[in-house]
């Protein structure tokens, strides 16, 4: 670590190794920090993403896939079946490999990347935000810079230091668990995805495949609604009665915003990206991909204010625009839509999964699954053909 850089990123996720490698490219000097002792490890993560969306992000490199996936098969309460096949195609990644390799990205892109660094404290002076201050080894560093960039994850501290209000109601914050399993009798090439009160009440429980048999199965549920049951119960509920076999090789959990994304996201001298900023879909949780767009946007606007020698809020809210328009939109109908959703009785559910059933199989798409679910919101059917694409 040298005494000072231009921009400091603390976290090595994707929202920051992004972040850290666009701003670098720029050819201003990034630091970019993670607390843990590995890059991506341990991975709180389904592992989940679109080929589009990635394809969107980034350059696909083959090792980072686990599986390719062609459809999801969404599992009512009652135990109804329906297959939504026409959206494109899916990965479940190996994502520790794939954070490997974006901060390696950062780091060819001139970036200093270090582990074992935790940013505990900014540094301020006459009210600036002048450095980070951190524990590497043991030993204290106070590195000074002219821009940081807050990427530490939904546990996000980096916010509340700059006062910027990165707060979310416990209720639009899930608590997840999910068990990396082996030997779990699942077909290789299709999501699962379980709904109902009993099985994950305010989430769903997901399958997703990894391929030679492993499979990340895992759930989200909201404080509210969980009849004070732990996450981690009901996990092994639905293990028990689906995956009876299946040996658990790893278990994680984590929390996962499904709010609106923090209304503030830049101030003077800060930037939050990633899930620090509550960048993730409210419908699904899902945040890899909302993270490194962030971050490619935060970083390429963080370069250019300090080459022009301005890190005022006015000079960085070309970022809250420039991802307002990117996905800001998008993110706001899924949240719509979601709120409609997580309001669905089982009953409703089990009638929607029925409804769609009825459709000739090659009108059965993700927007008339939605359109069914949304019966009682005509209004929310026209946003959901913007996000799904109509048909
Ligand atoms: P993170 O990936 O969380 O990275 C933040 C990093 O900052 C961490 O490495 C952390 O150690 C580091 N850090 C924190 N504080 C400090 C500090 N003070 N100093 C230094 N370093 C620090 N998303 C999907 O797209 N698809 C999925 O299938 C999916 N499944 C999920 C399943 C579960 C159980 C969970 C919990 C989340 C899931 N997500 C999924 C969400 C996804 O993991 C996140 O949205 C994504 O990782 C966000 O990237 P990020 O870079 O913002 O944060």
């Amino acid at each position: 670590m040298k005494e000072h850089y231009d921009v400091i990123v603390i976290g090595g996720g994707p929202g920051g190794s992004w972040a850290a490698k666009h701003a670098a490219e720029q050819g201003v000097s990034v630091l970019l920090i993670e607390k843990d002792r590995e890059i991506g490890v341990p991975v709180r993560c389904a592992e989940g993403l679109s080929e589009i969306g990635l394809k969107n992000v980034v350059d696909i490199r083959q090792h980072w896939i686990a599986r390719v996936i062609r459809g999801a098969r969404l599992v009512a309460p009652d135990g109804t079946q329906v297959e939504a096949f026409d959206q494109g195609l899916g990965f479940v990644l190996h994502r520790k490999l794939f954070d490997y390799d974006l901060a390696a990205m950062a780091h060819e892109a001139g970036a200093d990347v270090v582990t074992l660094a935790y940013g505990h404290d900014l540094i301020r002076e006459e009210g600036q935000i002048r450095g980070v201050r951190i524990r590497h080894l043991n030993r204290e560093y106070a590195v000074r810079c002219s821009l940081v960039i807050g990427a530490d994850g939904v546990e996000s501290r980096v916010g509340r230091w700059a006062g910027l209000d990165t707060r979310t109601n416990p209720d639009e914050m899930e608590s997840c668990v999910q068990a990396t399993v082996a030997d779990a009798q699942i077909e290789p090439d299709i999501i699962q995805m379980y709904f109902g009160r009993d099985v994950a009440p305010g989430g769903y429980v997901w399958i997703f495949p990894k391929g030679n048999g492993m499979a990340n199965v895992g759930l989200g549920i909201t404080g509210s609604n969980s009849k004070n049951r732990k996450a981690i119960a009901y996990l092994e509920t639905f293990l028990q009665r689906h995956l009876p076999n299946a040996a658990i090789l790893t278990l994680v959990a984590g929390g996962v915003p499904v709010s609106r994304m923090s209304k503030k996201i830049a101030a003077d001298g800060i930037m939050l990206v990633g899930d620090a900023a509550r960048q993730t879909n409210p419908m699904t949780g899902g945040g890899i991909l909302y993270a490194m767009v962030a971050g490619r946007i935060a970083g390429a606007i963080a370069a250019e204010a300090v080459k022009a020698g301005d890190v005022s809020e006015k000079a960085l809210s070309a970022y809250p625009k420039a991802w307002q328009k990117a996905e800001g939109q998008n993110n706001e109908r899924f949240y719509r839509i979601k709120t409609v959703v997580n309001s669905l009785t089982d009953d409703d559910l089990n009638r929607t999964a029925r409804l769609f059933l009825e459709l000739p199989p090659e009108k059965r798409t993700p927007f008339q699954l939605f359109k069914k679910a949304l019966f009682r919101h005509p209004k929310l059917v026209a946003e959901a053909a913007k996000v799904f694409g109509g048909i």
